[in-house]
């Protein structure tokens, strides 16, 4: 039966492509937008009193590097003008003194500030720059003067899974209410560095357990949200909530897509904000329609009774093994192509290399660094 869209509720606005890092296991395209191609301040403060006007209740200002933008504060008024509640997801490098209390006084509600490592060395040679672990311990202490409250975001590999326990301490010792872990999923940069990235099993195992005794430990103290890696799942998760569901994110440029790695699905057709009005992508868009519900479904999905928890899984997924955005997601143990992702995934291992990356860079010619 086709379900009635109903209004998202959360917005994920990529506001620059440019970052002072250049991390190996970044989710931004490959193809990144330069300065010249993202959407200027009257763009943005329309697209978002029309996020509002549809029924948007959270904004997640993002990047590459959000604070970047030199029209923040007025991003965020805009946005809390309308009561809509505002996080921005930063790296915390180069924030001039005094930006915090000012994006504070602008209305932000939150901010979640990412850490490549749990140590120096570590947040160095991820994020391929000198400093920035020192940079970051001092953005996070500016949050907490300027009273917002902190998440910490541990995004997790190979190269720093085993500081699992340091990033608990860490984020434990900077004071922030919560700390997400949350292995990286292969996107972007992610997928093509994946032979460097990947865990293996074992490793994993003894991750979950690490978290499971903090959870326990910390009830009441620091929330641990922790994102498991789907590669060594029996199902799926549901991806965004499902495809246009609840939730959508906007690039630089404008173009609306229901998730961050829907552009590698070359068969859809993305519209751009400004073109058509937010309302008309959100409901008309052939892009949004394509998998929305479950009348997109193939068996075993269309006769699965996990249909509606997890929506399928995720579609890109689905594209990048199966070659077919509608073929069930291979991370499902039902799916004719779970044994091939294990493959592809054991191929990975296998061949990993202990520290060559291709880092993240805007218009130039990629680098692998060893
Ligand atoms: S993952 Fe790293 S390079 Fe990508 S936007 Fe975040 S801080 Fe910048
Ligand atoms: S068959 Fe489809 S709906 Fe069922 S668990 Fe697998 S991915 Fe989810």
């Amino acid at each position: 039966m086709t379900d009635p869209v109903l209004p998202p509720i959360g917005m994920l606005a990529e506001l620059t492509h440019r970052c002072p890092l250049q991390c190996a296991y970044c989710s931004n395209p490959v193809e990144l937008l330069k300065a010249n191609r993202e959407m200027d301040t009257a763009a943005w403060i329309a697209l978002f009193e029309q996020a509002a006007d549809l029924g948007v209740l959270q904004v997640h200002l993002s990047g590459g590097e959000p604070t970047l933008r030199t029209d923040l504060n007025e991003l965020v008024a805009s946005l809390a003008r309308r009561g809509v509640y505002t996080n921005l997801i930063t790296a915390g490098i180069g924030i001039a003194e005094g930006r915090i209390e000012a994006l504070a006084d602008a209305g932000l509600d939150h901010i979640q500030l990412s850490f490549q490592g749990a140590v120096a060395a570590t947040t160095e040679k991820i994020g391929h720059a000198r400093g920035a672990h020192e940079k970051k311990l001092e953005t996070a202490r500016r949050v907490r003067a300027a009273g917002l409250p902190l998440t910490i975001n541990a995004p997790i590999h190979r190269h720093n899974m085993e500081e699992v326990p340091d990033f608990i301490e860490l984020a434990l010792s900077l004071g922030a209410e919560r700390l997400e872990i949350a292995n990286v999923q292969y996107a972007g940069w992610a997928l093509l560095n994946r032979k460097a990235l990947m865990p293996e099993r074992e490793a994993v195992e003894r991750q979950v357990q690490i978290v499971g005794e903090a959870q326990e430990r910390l009830r009441g103290i620091m929330a641990i949200d922790f994102v498991t890696p789907d590669y060594f799942a029996v199902y799926p998760k549901p991806c965004m909530g499902g495809w246009a569901r609840d939730a959508f994110m906007v690039a630089p440029d404008g173009t609306v897509l229901p998730c961050h790695a829907a552009a590698t699905i070359k068969s859809l057709h993305f519209e751009r904000f400004g073109d058509w009005n937010l309302s008309r992508i959100w409901h008309e868009s052939s892009a949004f329609n394509a998998f929305r519900g479950t009348d997109w479904m193939r068996e075993p999905c269309r006769s699965c009774d996990r249909q509606e928890i997890d929506w399928g899984g995720c579609r890109c997924q689905a594209m990048a093994i199966a070659g077919d955005a509608a073929a069930t997601d291979p991370a499902c143990i039902k799916s004719p192509l779970h044994e091939r992702m294990a493959a592809l995934i054991g191929e990975a291992i296998e061949t990993a290399t202990s520290d060559a990356f291709v880092y993240r860079r805007i218009g130039k010619e990629v680098e692998t660094s060893v």
